[in-house]
Formats: structure tokens, sequence, C-alpha cells
């Protein structure tokens, strides 16, 4: 299909540039070769109208996306890169599967809080999240914060990642 950003057609803009024209493959999600082509994303959110248009848009910015909506999924989804935690869970309280999450791995977590729910992030730290967005936040905020998460943990993608892509 057409992928739209801004309401325009992005490929129609980009044509013209011969390394675009080279990230373009089947997968849709492969439009952004230089960052994050295999970065898989755990998203806990148990509001659909949140989750599901988080989903697409972090799809379209280049991640694998897993959705689950309990903390309990979430304890039992397999490894991924990170983790982005809705804290606000109908099952188990969000810091408690923060923990847990934490204990078992290094995997880098990013703590989504309700507006008006006072965050300490003395604690959010103390219960190993690596960052923080509270409600309601930008999607590009969000993905900038993801980005810089993952380029400060050893499984990011190296600065070179898009000569290597190129040069493929
Ligand atoms: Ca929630």
């Amino acid at each position: 299909g057409v992928w739209l950003l801004g309401g325009r057609d992005y490929r129609t803009e980009v044509k013209d540039s011969p390394n675009e024209r080279l990230a373009f493959g089947k997968d849709p999600a492969s439009r952004f070769p230089c960052e994050h082509v295999s970065m898989r994303l755990l998203v806990v959110e148990d509001d659909a109208t949140i989750a599901e248009p988080l989903r697409t848009g972090l799809r379209r910015e280049g991640f694998e996306v897993d959705l689950v909506s309990t903390g309990a999924d979430a304890l039992a989804a397999p490894e991924c890169d990170l983790v982005l935690l809705d804290l606000g869970l109908p099952d188990l309280d969000g810091r408690v599967v923060c923990r847990t999450l934490r204990e078992r791995s290094d995997t880098p977590i990013i703590v989504v809080s309700a507006r008006g729910k006072e965050v300490d992030r003395v604690i959010l730290f103390e219960l190993g999240a690596d960052d923080y967005v509270v409600k309601p936040f930008g999607f590009l905020e969000l993905v900038a914060r993801i980005r810089a998460v993952l380029r400060r943990t050893a499984g990011g993608p190296s600065p070179s990642a898009s000569d290597v892509r190129i040069e493929a």
C-alpha cells in the first residue's frame, strides 16, 4: 500500500534519491533502512485506542511491534529489544511488572504513566526503568526516546548501520 507521512506520499518525494530508492523493499518497514530494522518492541498497553495507533506508527518507523494488553502477557512475552510499559494495567501493578522484567533481563524499559498520577522518577528508576513518558505523549517524542534508549544499550544500532545496508 501507499504509506503516508503528514498526508503526503513519502515514496514519490524520495524517488529521485538513489540511496532512498535502494531502501524500498517488499516490507514497508524497510523504508527507513538506517535504523532499527530488526528492533523488536514489546508494547504493553490495555487501552486499544492508544495501543493500535501506536503499533501502526511504530511499524511505520521500522520497528517490529508485539502488542499485549495485560501484565501477565507482558511477563509471558518472548524476549525483545525494548519494552514500552504502561503502568496502569488491568491485572497487575505495572510497577511490579517493571521490576520483574528488570530482574529477569537488561532489556530496556520505557514506562508510560497517566497524567495526574504523581510519578516519582526516582521510584521509576529504582524499578529499573530506563526512561518514562507521561500520557498524553507526542508520538515523535516517544520515538525519539525509544531511539535514544536503544542507542544507549549495547544491542542498539551502530552509527554505520546505514552504510552497511546501502552496500549490501
Ligand atoms: Ca492503561
